[in-house]
């Protein structure tokens, strides 16, 4: 049987550390629930001392104190779940179920069995609810680390039901804090375990987030929020595979505001910014959940759009010509001014003859899928480079035609079928170097 005041020693040395950890390593940045969660830690370590203290202490110090301080931590990890999802829990959460417990412990000072059930109960079923909190909180991602939290608060909340009824069924079984039984030997035990499950989860919570954010801001673009170019061109490279494995049609249309040089010369830079952004948010309203905007460079944007063909991606293009040069552009320093501008579009789409189902059946049948793989995915990140660049011709011949419009790569026509010949020509040459190098 382990010593209980050396576990309670353990448990006191475990809050306190955790916190000054927290408290030492975060400074001023423990926001999103941490500073709650480390003083619920510091409450926590001050209770078990108190308990400690039991029989050296007046009791409402070793007994009430303790028991009320125990809800108070339980309400403040609450609150530091809640917000670190954004939420918040009213400063009476914390103040009316604490004044309840001192009043209740107060109570029954003198009833050692009574006491103990009570507690059992009672903070049995709030760490339930703590635990149901802690699972159903989310942010849309899944995050295990929850659940590491939701099975500390369950542990505990079993230990504390099993000490209840254990008591329930026999009340004179113990009377005392420190007997050496060994219900509270394992309570004790859990406690502790608990206490660094839960801390650890909610650092992994935080840990976890801020990898999304730093994912997040490494892929997009600063002034618009749009996808960059380095993501992009990732991204553009497995829709292009997955579209020619499955011989979906695949889009890309590049867009170039006319005249933005004149924007900024007579509205100034950070009109311009502003233009920017509220055109990105023009271009995003026209598109659908699965497409893909990216800032290209400068003024210069770029739309991905799986499973479209290119005739509905020219109609697409048109549309959001259209709502740019219906849209009345401004920028909070312009005085009421309104800026007008227009947009010229490049569109291209992935020839419906670069499928290759059949043929990579053909090819994985022969064993040869391995190196054939290799060469695809050069071929894949090719494809993007050589639909851009056809993109990029169109929107180029759309600026020479006068600027305001949408010129797409017509799929049928004479300088279409040469480039694509020269294409196959390239690729089987590619292929046939691939095959003698493996
Ligand atoms: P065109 O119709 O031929 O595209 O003419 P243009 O003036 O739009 O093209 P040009 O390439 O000559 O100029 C692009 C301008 O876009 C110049 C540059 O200062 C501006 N620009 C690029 N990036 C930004 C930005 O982030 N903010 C602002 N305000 N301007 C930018
Ligand atoms: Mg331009
Ligand atoms: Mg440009």
């Amino acid at each position: 049987m382990l010593d209980v005041k050396t576990m309670f020693f353990s448990m006191i040395a475990t809050s306190i550390v955790l916190a000054a950890s927290l408290i030492i390593a975060l400074g001023n940045r423990l926001h999103d629930g941490l500073g709650k969660w480390a003083l619920s830690l510091c409450l926590q370590g001050l209770m078990f001392g108190l308990l400690l203290a039991r029989g050296h202490i007046p009791e409402f110090f070793s007994v009430v104190l303790p028991n009320a301080l125990f809800m108070l931590g339980i309400t403040l990890h609450a609150s530091a779940l809640l917000e670190f999802y954004g939420r918040r829990l009213s400063i009476w959460w914390h103040v009316i179920p604490t004044l309840v417990m001192l009043f209740c412990f107060s109570a029954l000072i003198n009833a050692f069995a009574a006491r103990n059930i009570f507690h059992g109960i009672v903070y049995g079923s709030a760490l339930m609810g703590l635990g149901v909190i802690a699972n159903r909180l989310h942010d849309g991602d899944k995050q295990s680390a929850r659940w590491l939290i939701a099975g500390g608060y369950l542990m505990t909340a079993i230990a504390l039901y099993v000490r209840a009824i254990a008591l329930l069924l026999n009340p004179t079984s113990y009377n005392n804090l420190f007997a050496p039984d060994i219900l509270l030997n394992v309570g004790y035990f859990v406690g502790n375990s608990v206490i660094l499950m839960t801390s650890v989860g909610f650092l992994v919570l935080h840990k976890d987030r801020a990898e999304q954010y730093a994912q997040r801001l490494a892929m997009t673009d600063p002034l618009t929020g749009t996808f960059n170019r380095r993501i992009f061109l990732e991204l553009a490279e497995k829709e292009v595979a997955r579209s020619r494995r499955s011989g979906t049609p695949l889009s890309i249309i590049m867009l170039d505001l006319d005249h933005f040089k004149i924007v900024n010369d007579e509205h100034g830079h950070l009109a311009g910014d502003a233009v920017l952004k509220q055109f990105a948010q023009i271009v995003l309203g026209c598109l659908r959940r699965e497409d893909l905007l990216v800032r290209y460079g400068g003024e210069e944007f770029c739309v991905l759009l799986p499973d479209v063909e290119i005739d509905r991606a020219q109609g697409l293009a048109e549309r959001i010509r259209h709502a740019v040069s219906k849209n009345s552009f401004n920028h909070p320093q312009s005085a009421g001014k309104t800026i007008r501008i227009t947009v010229s579009c490049g569109v291209a789409g992935l020839a419906r003859e670069e499928k290759r189902k059949d043929q990579h059946k053909a090819e994985q049948n022969l064993g040869q899928s391995r190196a054939k793989n290799k060469a695809d995915t050069f071929e894949d990140a090719e494809a993007v480079l050589h639909l851009v660049g056809l993109a990029d011709e169109m929107l180029y011949a759309a600026k020479t035609a006068g600027r305001n419009r949408v010129v797409a790569y017509p799929e049928n026509s004479t300088f279409a079928m040469i480039k694509r010949t020269h294409m196959a020509a390239q690729r089987g040459a590619q292929n046939i170097q691939n095959a003698a190098r493996t």
